[in-house]
């Protein structure tokens, strides 16, 4: 196992490095403050200087316009770009495009990436993904409501979804709906492309997080799909295939969640160290001199190094031996490096005493927007479960002597 830098990777990181630091997280306190929205066209103006500098897409297959990197070295990239909430989105990496475009890639037909994947890849629009309901378990997505209904050449959609991300000015939405209702648990539902003027389809409102609704690919969507039509031929992939696919879409979903969650942490450390060095508690000593604050210190650099090496080793298991043989190890890391994180966001916010609850750190955004890291994509609680329960039935299969 070898978690070196490839020689072909270290310039593009050094270049990464440069743009973040130079341009994207200078460009941060605008952003946060105005809105997304309102901010594309500084967005804009950053992602062009992203893709001349052959950078775009780090995640994207060549064939699509981006630059192909394998899990290993896109979760290096990743590292890079969570250094700013503005990172992946500038670099053309953010969920949940990132994911819409691997699916489309795999599974769209000719006409499907000539309209939807050409130019979401190239970033000209952006996409969501419509799973989620209000009224029923998202933890546990195959009891869905939304139902799509064959009608001639078409299906009809019914349904009610909310925290569709990004959904506020998206151009599609890939709805997750019951096609096959007879069918076993987990080949019930279909992957659907709804393009947004499609009559029937409804953004009701971006729902508040904990007091912010956002805007734009910042925000997360309540939707009511009522008698939309949309044809047979928007289905992704084959009929009854959809949580297959979801599966599939989750696995290096999770890998580029947990490293860009690392990049957090390593954003939140610097602030928090750099704050104990510089805070004067009296005449002459810092926070820094203090135990309770190194000890913290000492703590999280051990937290966020091991939260790394699980990851990269995980990348590593999924590029080697496949997903299968990776499955506790994605499981480990979704809960363990969203759990550091929010540790680390916690006590650094304590560190800056009340200047760590204003919006003039960017602290306070990732306690409030990093937050539904314990809850999408499983559920801490459900992953530590399904774990658990491999290894105790491995105890168990060999007469509890394993
Ligand atoms: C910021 C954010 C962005 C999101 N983006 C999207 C998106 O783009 N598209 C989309 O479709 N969805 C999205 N989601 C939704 C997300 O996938 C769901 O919130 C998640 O799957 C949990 O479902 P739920 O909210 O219905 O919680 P529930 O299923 O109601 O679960 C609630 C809680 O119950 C506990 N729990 C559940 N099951 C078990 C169990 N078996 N054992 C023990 N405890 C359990 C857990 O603590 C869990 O948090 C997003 C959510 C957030 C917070």
């Amino acid at each position: 196992m070898d978690f070196a830098i490839p020689a072909a990777l270290a310039p593009k990181l050094d270049q990464i490095d440069r743009l973040l630091t130079d341009h994207v997280i200078p460009a941060e306190a605008e952003v946060l403050t105005r809105g997304f929205a309102a901010s594309e066209p500084l967005l804009r103006e950053l992602r062009a200087k992203v893709k001349a500098a052959g950078l775009w897409g780090p995640q994207i297959p060549t064939d699509t316009g981006g630059m192909g990197l394998d899990l290993v070295a896109h979760g290096l990239v990743s590292e890079r770009l969570g250094r700013s909430p503005l990172g992946h989105y500038v670099f053309g990496a953010q969920a949940p495009d990132a994911g819409n475009i691997e699916v489309l890639h795999k599974y769209g037909t000719a006409e499907q990436k000539a309209r939807w994947l050409a130019p979401l890849a190239a970033g000209d629009i952006r996409s969501c993904f419509s799973m989620t309901e209000p009224d029923s378990p998202g933890s546990n997505p195959v009891i869905l409501t939304t139902t799509a209904v064959k009608d001639g050449d078409d299906y009809i959609i019914d349904g009610h979804k909310w925290f569709t991300t990004g959904a506020d000015g998206a151009a599609f939405a890939i709805v997750m709906a019951v096609t096959n209702p007879e069918a076993p648990k987990h080949a019930r539902a279909s992957m659907i492309i709804v393009p947004v003027e499609t009559p029937g389809f409804e953004l009701v409102r971006n729902i508040p997080i904990m007091g912010d609704a956002g805007a734009g690919w910042a925000s997360h969507g309540e939707i009511r799909y009522q008698g939309v039509r949309v044809p047979q031929a928007n289905r992704l992939g084959p009929e009854g295939a959809g949580f297959l696919i979801a599966q599939e879409r989750l696995g290096p979903g999770r890998i580029h969640h947990c490293m860009r969650w690392i990049g957090i942490c390593e954003r939140v450390f610097d602030t928090m160290c750099a704050r104990a060095a510089k805070r004067k508690i009296d005449d002459e000593k810092t926070l820094a001199t203090r135990q309770i604050i190194q000890a913290w210190v000492a703590e999280a650099r051990a937290e966020i190094d091991a939260a790394r090496l699980m990851v990269l080793h995980a990348a590593w298991t999924i590029e080697h031996k496949g997903f299968a043989v990776a499955r506790d190890q994605v499981s480990l890391i979704k809960f363990h490096v969203s759990d550091v994180m929010m540790r680390l966001i916690d006590r650094a916010i304590q560190v800056h005493g009340a200047l760590g609850v204003t919006s003039d750190t960017v602290l306070a955004h990732y306690y409030v927007h990093e937050r539904g890291a314990r809850i999408y994509d499983g559920p801490d609680e459900v992953h530590k479960m399904v774990v658990a329960k491999r290894i105790l039935d491995r105890y168990a299969k060999a007469g509890g002597a394993k």
